[in-house]
Parts: structure tokens; sequence; C-alpha cells
């Protein structure tokens, strides 16, 4: 007997690293939600993932950033008889510019997509998958979790939220069969540099930069793997590692100077 596909819901997979996700999932046999706000991108993916991996798509055409957006999505799939078993929290986009610089509509808007969007539909989705005892989240933090960053300061922050809110939530739901991961992905190269205003030729970037593609297939590998942090590439790992030996205080100042250095403010 054929099992049953998985269901994966991916937000954000319109371009980038949520693109690459849902190819690695329907790579790897699973059918698809895809969400974002580019129909067209979403329709062509659909496409391709149907033709190469006879995955079934989905296309949620919508924006993160309207307050009933995950409601909108939870009621597409509950009124269609689509169950969703794994949910990918991927769509975010950041801003570069000293804080002061920064309008508050960007800024509102950046908070309902990268945190008030992950939080609800991961509220909305987790209880079927609670029931079912299998299924998990993956929700899309990055390296700029781990510290503060002066200059994309409300991103690094919404970030630290990502981090912190899903590591208590893999911690209350262990032992459930449900499986609960972050990744947090250090510089790779997708349309997110020019939407944050962040220059292209950083050499401190490139160090560690990895393609959207590895990136997703890290994320895929490590989600099976059940864990809970998935930080990809060795260089990034470091990074990371490398933060407990200093105070926030320095860390802040360091970030600091590599945003600054890398694009000009004014
Ligand atoms: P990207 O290529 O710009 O992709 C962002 C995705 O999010 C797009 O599919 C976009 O779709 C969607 N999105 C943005 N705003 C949205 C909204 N209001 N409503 C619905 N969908 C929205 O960037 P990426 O690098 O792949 O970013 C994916 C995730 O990785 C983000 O959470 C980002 O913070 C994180 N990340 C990126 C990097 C990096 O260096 N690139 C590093 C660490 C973490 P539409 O525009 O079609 O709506």
């Amino acid at each position: 007997m054929c099992e049953k596909k998985k269901v994966v819901l991916v937000t954000g997979a319109s371009s980038g690293i949520g693109l690459e996700i849902a190819r690695q999932f329907a790579m790897h046999g699973n059918d698809l939600v895809l969400v974002a706000r580019r129909q067209n991108r979403l329709s062509a993916l659909a496409k391709e993932l149907n033709r190469d991996y006879g995955a079934r798509c989905v296309e949620i055409c919508t924006d993160l950033s309207d307050i009933d957006a995950a409601e909108k999505i939870y009621e597409f799939c509950h009124n269609r008889g689509i169950d969703v078993d794994i949910l990918i929290n991927n769509a975010g986009f950041g801003a570069n510019d000293i804080f002061l610089n920064q309008s508050t509509d960007v800024l509102n808007k950046m908070l309902l997509v990268n945190i008030m969007s992950l939080t609800q539909l991961t509220r909305m989705f987790l209880p079927a998958m609670r029931e079912r005892g299998s299924g998990g989240v993956l929700n899309v933090a990055s390296t700029g979790a781990f510290q503060p960053g002066p200059y994309i300061a409300v991103y690094y922050a919404s970030k630290a939220y990502v981090l912190s809110f899903t590591c208590a939530l893999a911690s209350e739901m262990h032992g459930t069969g449900v499986r609960i991961s972050c990744l947090a992905p250090g510089p790779v190269d997708t349309e997110f540099r020019t939407i944050a205003g962040i220059s292209p030729g950083g050499l401190l970037r490139k160090f560690g930069e990895l393609s959207a593609e590895k990136v997703a297939e890290c994320a895929y590998l490590g989600f099976e793997k059940g864990r809970t942090i998935i930080v990809p590439g060795i260089v990034n790992k470091l990074g990371v590692w490398g933060l407990r030996f200093v105070t926030r205080r320095a860390a802040a100042r360091m970030a600091g100077s590599v945003n600054k250095k890398e694009n000009e403010f004014t």
C-alpha cells in the first residue's frame, strides 16, 4: 500500500530560501501549499514541482503583513480539507538603516511578517499535529538571532524572537512526536539583500555565504533528524559558537561595525 503523501506549507515560497525549501520537500515526495504575494512566481513553481516530482501544489496568494492573513490561510486549508503536516514559516524581510531613519510603516510590517504571522500560523496549525503525534514546524530565523544588530536592529531582534520562541516550543513539544526546528542561516545571496538595502559586495558577508539551495538542503536534513537549531555551514556554526565568549555589548559593536562598513548611511 502506498503511504499518504505529507502536506508541507511553505511561506515565502516565491523566491530564495523558501523556494528551494519547497523544491527539497517536493523532491522527497511531499505535496505543497505555497504561500507568498507574487502569484506568477507561485504558479511557475507549482507547475515545475508537479512536472519534476509529481507534487500536488496549492497556491495561496496573500500578504502576511495583513493582520488576518494567518487566519485566512488556516481557513482556506480547513475548508478544502487540507491537513498540513509540516508548517514552514520562512517568509521574512529586513531593513538596513539607522533605526531613527526607518519608517514606522515598514517596521510594523516587518514585525507582522517576521513575528506575528509566524506565531499565529504556528498556533493554528500545531494543535492538529499534536493530536496526530506527527509532523512539525520549521521556523526560519538567522544567525543574526544570536546577537544584537545595530543598523538592522529590528530585523535582528525579530529573529531573536523566532529563535527563542522556537526553542521554547521544541521543549514543550518534546516527546509528542511533533518536530520543532529553527533554521538560522548566515548570509545567502537572495532578493533579501536588495529589499533590505544591503550592499551586495561586502567581503565580510561573502565569508560564510551559502547558496539558497545548500541552505535548503541543510534545512531538510536537519529537520528530518529532529535538530532544534540548524545553522548551515561551518563558518556560520563557528561564528554562532564564538558569540558565547563575548559580551552582548562587544557582539553588538562587532555586528554594528560590519553592518556600517558595508553600507552607506546618510
Ligand atoms: P527573499 O528571496 O527576499 O524571499 C522572501 C520571501 O518572503 C519571498 O518569497 C517573499 O514573497 C516572502 N514575503 C516577504 N514579505 C511578504 C509578505 N508581506 N507577505 C507574504 N510573503 C512575503 O529572501 P530569503 O533570503 O529567501 O529570505 C527567506 C527567509 O530567510 C527570511 O525569513 C529571511 O529573514 C531569512 N534569512 C535570509 C538570509 C539572507 O542572507 N538571505 C539570512 C538569514 C535569514 P513575495 O515577495 O512574493 O510576497
